[in-house]
């Protein structure tokens, strides 16, 4: 059984003293989320306040982003063993607007899913197709290659200690959500694909959903047979909905 994992990816917003309400708003409401494991990913400059308001809490810490490499001359960029030296138990790897926005290739999301796990941390790898390729009929495809990128890389069996999240591209942030079963075929894809390599790896990984997830829509998902959770970004700045989220994946 896969525990559901409802991570909020914050992106880049937040200050000192809307961080603060935010997380005590969450943390005040928690008990009424039984089943998920629930996950922050704050703006790295905010990791240390959020880790210090977490401490005794069963909420996870997570990264947005993470560099290739250890340490060195990387003027602005952040080392995996920063992440963990902070707390971190999670880093997103591979999002949408980092691959769009920024240029990053499936290689060097591949390399950063590498050397995430390399300093202990668990990679959220995000998939997913642009709204062009889904009317292209290539949605498999695209999603197969960026999977196969990683797999080619770390092996099989580095997928199992990982977080794969889908998230349709045309999804994000728009709010045009995937219907249940239009995310449930691309996650029953993606661990149909992982199976036929290792059926256990493919058992075990949790699959979240990503675009435009609310608690209107959150339960309807999560009652998927492939969705083990989301990946939230505009309803996780707001207590009260990423709450309900949480709670929608009760069971
Ligand atoms: C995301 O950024 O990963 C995301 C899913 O955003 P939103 O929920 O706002 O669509």
């Amino acid at each position: 059984m896969r525990q559901p994992l409802v991570a909020g990816n914050w992106k880049m917003n937040g200050s000192l003293d809307s961080i603060k309400a935010l997380v005590e708003g969450v943390k005040a409401g928690l008990d009424s989320v039984t089943t998920a494991e629930m996950a922050m990913c704050p703006s790295f400059v905010y990791l240390p306040q959020v880790a210090a308001m977490l401490e005794g809490s069963s909420i996870s810490l997570g990264a947005q982003d993470v560099n290739d490499q250890e340490s060195g001359a990387h003027t602005g960029e952040v080392a995996p063993g920063m992440l963990t030296d902070i707390g971190c138990k999670y880093v997103i790897v591979g999002h949408s607007e980092r691959r769009s926005i920024y240029g990053e290739s499936d290689e060097f999301t591949a390399s950063k899913f590498a050397a995430a796990r390399k300093a202990g941390l668990v990679p959220i790898l995000c998939v997913g197709e642009t709204l062009e390729e889904r009317e292209q009929d290539i949605t498999g495809q695209v999603v197969a290659r960026q999977l196969d990128t990683v797999i080619a890389l770390e092996g099989i069996s580095a997928i199992g200690d990982a977080v794969i999240a889908y998230e349709p591209v045309w999804a994000i942030g728009t709010g045009k959500t995937a219907t249940p079963d239009q995310a449930q075929e691309v996650h029953a894809f993606i661990r149909g694909k992982l199976a036929a390599l290792d059926s256990n790896v493919a058992e075990r990984v949790q699959i979240l959903y990503g675009g435009s997830m609310n608690p209107g829509n959150a339960a309807e998902l999560l009652a998927m047979a492939d969705i083990d959770g989301g990946l939230i970004g505009g309803a996780s700045l707001k207590p009260d909905d990423f709450l309900a989220i949480g709670r929608a994946a009760n069971a």
